[in-house]
């Protein structure tokens, strides 16, 4: 069976250190790395 995992990317720096902000209504990603905060981000499927 093929786990398949996604992971979040940053769409203005390309980090993967991307993690939900959950201190604003409704679902945002802050980035770690460059500060960007928005609604969406760039998903990836890794298969490690
Ligand atoms: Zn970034």
């Amino acid at each position: 069976m093929t786990v398949l995992k996604t992971v979040k990317r940053c769409p203005k720096c390309g980090s993967l250190s991307v993690m939900p902000d959950w201190a604003v209504t409704g679902t945002f990603y802050r980035c770690n790395d460059c500060g960007w905060r928005g609604a969406f981000v760039l998903e990836e499927d890794t298969e490690n």
